[in-house]
């Protein structure tokens, strides 16, 4: 991609709104714009980043058999009088009428609509388990929408429903989610803990919130340090093999984790005081079994391996994918801006031509595009007439892991100067090296 046919609206001023560093830097950077309280427009460098972090989150939720639909975003009030939230969900629920009256609302959340789905299709054990997903925006009327796409009112979420026949079949459901979930956060750089959360009138010990630890969070967490050196699962994970699954969340479950609802002061005080973290969190995905809180009232029910009907238990699973990523930006960031993982940078490398209209230049520049561009990865192309210090500042702000710096001098030499985003560090390689060393090659 071409600078100069890019459009990357770069702010020079701090904007005075923002409070934190992840919404300073995102409209900074042009990824997004404010179109009115708590809604966002994503500029194109914003979408790239969106796309890539769904991408993640559905590779992973694809991996744990979890399946995807797409459901609307408006819904009819009728099925949320069938569960009894209509009256109960409050003002945070955004309520419309259409033209013949009838009352609609934009959807804060699917558990309704995806047990229509599914009680109108699956009749028999058998066809269990089942989870359904989509990702969709949502609009919350948040009481005070702030931090940018942080606590937004519409916001991007993925959100995953299990329906099994029994509570067994429920857990073995949250577990393959719980453990779906910490690859996709570290799969994005970030370190997420899983801490307790409230299950209120459904009981149980199934619902936990992923947290990542940033000053900026809205929530005070509780852990033991024993969570920074826990192993993530790799690839290689059996998701069809319950007794590893659930091994696993037995290991992420085992030491001190709690938001401060949940805080135990008692345990915690048992916890020799150079292993507790007691820092701010901000909860990046949550999910909890609610069993038949749904089903129940919805008529959703299946024939068991008994003959009888039993109302399925259920779980749900959300992750806020535009939230993930001012959580990204919080854990990292430098001074000059964003420093994006690989994983989810909007592209791969910032190709700085420092003379653009030498010919040396020019040229070296387009053969070091085509040549990375063929191999696969994504170049922004930096072929404006800006100044050489603009153009870094510019490549430091919106923190392509990579950039890629040719200037005269070099280019008669048959050499590029490389930066590593992150760790500052430039070398200076033959031009034949470019695509070796930027593919993380030593
Ligand atoms: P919070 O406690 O932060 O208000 P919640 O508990 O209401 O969130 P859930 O219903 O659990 O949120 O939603 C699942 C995920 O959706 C959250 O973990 C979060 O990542 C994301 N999310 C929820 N509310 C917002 C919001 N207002 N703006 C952006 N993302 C959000
Ligand atoms: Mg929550």
């Amino acid at each position: 991609m071409r600078l100069s046919r890019y459009f990357l609206p770069i702010l020079k001023e701090t904007p005075r709104e923002a409070e934190i560093v992840s919404h300073r830097l995102m409209l900074r950077a042009g990824m997004i714009r404010q179109q009115g309280q708590g809604s966002f427009s994503w500029l194109p460098l914003g979408k790239r980043v969106l796309d890539k972090v769904c991408r993640i989150i559905r590779e992973e939720q694809d991996r744990a058999g979890a399946l995807e639909i797409l459901m609307p975003t408006i819904q009819s009030a009728e099925l949320w009088r069938e569960s009894g939230r209509y009256d109960d969900y409050g003002k945070e629920m955004l309520r419309i009428k259409d033209r013949q009256e009838r009352d609609m609302l934009y959807g804060p959340t699917n558990e309704e609509m995806v047990t229509d789905i599914f009680r109108s299709y699956v009749k028999s054990y058998k066809d269990l388990p089942l989870n359904l997903y989509h990702i969709q925006w949502k609009f919350r009327d948040e009481v005070r929408p702030r931090f940018g796409v942080m606590r937004s009112r519409e916001f991007l979420m993925k959100d995953a429903y299990s329906f099994d026949l029994d509570y067994e079949g429920a857990r073995a459901a949250y577990n393959r989610m719980f453990v779906s979930y910490l690859r996709t956060f570290t799969r994005m750089g970030l370190q997420a803990i899983p801490m307790r959360a409230d299950t209120g009138p459904i009981g149980g010990d199934l619902s936990h919130e992923f947290i990542i630890l940033a000053e900026t969070g809205e929530s005070q967490v509780f852990c033991h340090r024993d969570y920074l050196g826990l192993a993530v699962p790799g690839e290689d994970v059996d998701f069809a093999n319950d007794d590893e699954i659930g091994g696993i969340v037995k290991t992420w479950t085992t030491p001190y984790a709690a938001t401060d609802e949940m805080h135990d002061e008692k345990a915690w005080e048992g916890i020799p005081e150079e292993q507790q973290v007691s820092a701010r969190g901000i909860e990046v995905g949550h999910i909890f079994h609610f069993g038949e809180k749904y089903s129940k009232p919805m008529g959703a029910k299946v024939a068991g391996p008994d003959g009888k009907e039993h109302f399925v238990s259920m779980g749900s699973y959300g992750i806020g994918p535009s939230r993930l990523i001012a959580a990204v930006i919080e854990a990292m960031h430098d001074e000059n801006g964003i420093v994006w993982p690989e994983s989810i940078a909007p592209f791969d490398v910032a190709l700085i031509n420092m003379k653009v209209g030498d010919e040396a230049c020019d040229q070296l520049c387009e053969r070091i595009n085509s040549v990375l561009t063929k191999a696969g990865k994504d170049v922004l192309y930096d072929d404006t007439d800006q100044r050489a210090g603009g153009k870094f500042a510019t490549a430091d702000l919106i923190g392509l892991p990579w950039q890629v710096i040719v200037g005269p001098r070099g280019a008669a030499a048959g050499e590029v100067e490389i930066k590593n985003r992150r760790t500052g560090e430039r070398v200076t390689v033959p031009t034949e090296q470019v695509l070796h060393q930027v593919s993380g090659g030593a």
